[in-house]
């Protein structure tokens, strides 16, 4: 099989998929793990983007797990390597961005990388070292409430330079704009200023086309799936329909969404009010241990034939809390997702061959339930959401499947993801 190019790590699952989307936007072929692969690569790639769940763990297992995905990406013969997280750049002050970083510059030898969340086509942009989600600061985004990852500090100099040991610095706008020389310059002149990581600006796309070609020779880059735009031109590859070809679609359709985001609430209502079939499962009624899996698949299996069905735990924010007052929200949140993964894999042992999760967790615990190792990345639905191919325990001849994080896609995406594999 054809050298892998490009070798990245992501903190979690959606976030890697959001990456290898990007990737084969720019004309890379790409597959994605869940964890660091135990089997050889099941299709030809240019980039492997390995889906790591280390966010939140501690930073000493953080750094672990990504240290066992950068050798086995060298042991694939990668000439450059990405470490991806979030747009939101979502760490606690121990980590585990900056942890994870230095690790892996120690283990590759580097001595300066880069540091950028920016997405523009989401709305993440940085400026001065501070990041943006659409017209507000970061702090002021919704993200400084985040259960897990409050991000109080919108200055990302700051927020990094908490987490390493190495001087954080801060490749800025004016340099960026000016393109590939002037960022090489600057580099100079920010190792010899002792810095090891530079946050760089990034307001648009074309600047981060332009730090992705001044970033040809580093052989570690950090950043948001945004920055994935400027490298597979590095490599000479261009964008093309063919990085993103999969398997003829077959088989019946269905939606599973464990997202309580805004957005899904108004793709479910979209498809509900074009007609679509759609079942709600209680927590309440799981937790008292009812046959909800199996009443939710029978009810699903007399009707696939007909159509998409959708099966959804998805409310409204009132009743998510009443539900939580009651199961606590780990408990209900597990429950839930244990839930739908069964019902996921029910619904491919009935005969979908076409599945959308919605939700990020929810779509971590589906594609553990389906047995899913690695996906071949395929066109791209909205941003962040591309159809992909993978093998799965019902499935051995491969599924598609679209993994949602719960705020991306248009009001319309569940009917125009399926229009797309029609
Ligand atoms: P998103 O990407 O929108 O954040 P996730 O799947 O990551 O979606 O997270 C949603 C969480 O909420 C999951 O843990 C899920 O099990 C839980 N959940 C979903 N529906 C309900 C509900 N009705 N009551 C309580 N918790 C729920």
């Amino acid at each position: 099989m054809a050298q892998v190019l490009l070798g990245c790590i992501a903190d979690d699952f959606t976030g890697a998929t959001d990456l290898a989307n990007s990737l084969v936007r720019g004309g890379m072929r790409v597959v994605q793990t869940v964890g660091v692969p135990a089997s050889p690569l099941g299709s030809a790639a240019d980039a492997v983007v390995i889906a790591l769940k280390s966010r939140t763990i501690p930073a000493a297992q953080a750094i672990a797990q990504s240290l066992a995905a950068l050798r086995w990406l060298q042991a694939q013969g990668c000439r450059q390597f990405f470490f991806k997280y979030c747009s939101t750049f979502d760490s606690t002050p121990a980590g585990n961005i900056g942890p994870v970083a230095e690790a892996l510059m120690d283990h590759l030898g580097v001595d300066f990388t880069v540091a950028t969340p920016a997405f523009p086509d989401n709305g993440r942009t940085v400026f001065q070292g501070h990041l943006f989600v659409g017209d507000v600061l970061l702090n002021e985004s919704g993200m400084q409430n985040h259960p897990l990852t409050p991000m109080k500090d919108p200055n990302l100099v700051r927020v990094l330079q908490a987490q390493c040991r190495r001087r954080v610095g801060l490749l800025d706008h004016a340099t960026v704009a000016r393109g590939a020389e002037a960022i090489g310059e600057r580099r100079v002149a920010l190792k010899a200023a002792g810095v090891g990581v530079a946050i760089a600006d990034a307001m648009t796309n074309e600047d981060l086309l332009r730090l992705g070609a001044a970033l040809k020779d580093l052989p570690l880059v950090t950043g948001g799936s945004g920055l994935a735009l400027g490298l597979p031109a590095n490599f000479g590859l261009k964008p093309s329909d063919a990085a993103s070809e999969l398997p003829r679609a077959r088989g019946s359709r269905a939606i599973v969404s464990g997202s309580c985001s805004d957005a899904t609430k108004r793709q479910l209502a979209d498809f509900v009010a074009l007609g679509g079939a759609a079942l709600a499962i209680d927590p309440l009624r799981l937790a008292s241990d009812q046959p909800v899996v199996q009443e939710a698949l029978a009810w699903a299996a007399a009707r696939l034939a007909r159509g998409p069905v959708l099966v959804y735990s998805t409310a409204a924010a009132g009743v998510v809390k009443a539900v939580q007052g009651r199961l606590g929200s780990e408990g209900a949140g597990a429950l839930v997702e244990r839930a739908l993964a069964m019902i996921a894999s029910g619904l491919v042992e009935c005969g979908v061959r076409q599945l959308v999760v919605a939700g990020g967790e929810t779509s971590g615990a589906c594609v553990q339930a389906l047995g899913i190792e690695q996906l071949q990345i395929g066109p791209q639905i909205d941003p962040g959401v591309p159809w992909c191919h993978a093998a799965a325990r019902h499935a051995p001849g491969g599924l598609h499947v679209a993994l949602k994080s719960g705020n991306f896609g248009s009001d319309d995406f569940f009917t125009k993801a399926f229009a797309m594999l029609a």
